[in-house]
């Protein structure tokens, strides 16, 4: 998800499995499709109102039910995907950030994107480049996931949890009517600021 959010913040502009998958993710941790249509509307920050709402407002109503056939909006849209879904279907072509480093990168854009992220361990950049050669995907990941702990991902944990709380706070405080509600405008401050610290 890391590369997805990088790519986006290079290019502002993700093609379409980047925005699927990325938008799931954010749904998954608790955005509102408010929340999330704001996210992407100032991530895409070299094209016109206008273009936004023509091309990609649907995708990401898509995603939560908001459109769509009855069976769509009845499931409210898409379930995040798994890790299975993402290994084994539509591998990223040239110029897509989507799919799984541990699978579709070659191992030395791999290792590259580990160290950008703080990896400098060279027992878990071995472990990590075995796995993968090994096509152990998910082993290779948990060393990632399982390491000790860098200063980035005190912050990851904290932008994470505060996008969570935002939103709950935000969802909250519409229903019972109680305080003012946060805007998504706000929130979406809040998590570039937040970006902004990690990247
Ligand atoms: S193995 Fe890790 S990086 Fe790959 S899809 Fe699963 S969680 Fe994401």
């Amino acid at each position: 998800m890391q590369h997805l959010h990088r790519s986006l913040r290079r290019d502002a502009h993700l093609k379409h499995f980047g925005r699927l998958q990325y938008s799931l993710f954010l749904k998954g941790i608790g955005l509102s499709l408010e929340e999330c249509l704001v996210f992407w509307r100032s991530g895409f920050s070299k094209i016109t109102d206008d273009q936004f709402n023509k091309e990609y407002r649907y995708n990401v109503r898509h995603v939560y039910g908001d459109v769509g056939g009855d069976g769509n909006r009845r499931g409210n849209g898409y379930s995040p995907f798994s890790c299975q879904k993402i290994l084994m279907e539509h591998p990223p072509g040239p110029g897509e950030a989507h799919g799984c480093p541990y699978r579709h990168f070659s191992i030395e854009n791999l290792t590259g994107l580990l160290q950008q992220v703080g990896i400098r361990d060279s027992e878990v950049l071995r472990g990590v480049k075995e796995d993968k050669e090994k096509q152990k995907f998910h082993l290779a990941c948990n060393r990632f996931v399982s390491r000790p702990l860098i200063p980035q991902d005190a912050r990851l944990t904290k932008i994470v949890f505060s996008i969570m709380s935002t939103s709950r706070r935000s969802r909250k405080l519409k229903m019972t009517g109680r305080g003012r509600p946060i805007s998504s405008r706000q929130l979406f401050i809040r998590m570039s600021i937040s970006s902004v610290a990690i990247y």
